[in-house]
């Protein structure tokens, strides 16, 4: 079957590079807390489950240092 419909292609991680298949969808500004890079592509970030883990725990170190810093 060629000429298949890209309806797979939104499902794949948008860090550059990665190209896993996406277990979770990000608002793109949430994703961007974690991954500078990242393309300017629509709202959504897919990411794949070594980058949501990653997104999660930068994220969580964010927290972290924020409320060390008060
Ligand atoms: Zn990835």
């Amino acid at each position: 079957m060629s000429g298949a419909p890209d309806v797979a292609a939104e499902d794949v991680c948008v860090v550059p590079g990665c190209g896993g298949p996406a277990v979770r969808h990000l608002a793109l500004a949430e994703a961007r807390r974690a991954f500078d890079d990242l393309p300017e592509k629509g709202r959504r970030a897919p990411l794949c489950r070594e980058h949501y883990r990653a997104w999660k725990k930068a994220t969580r170190e964010h927290r972290a240092l924020e409320r060390l810093g008060r």
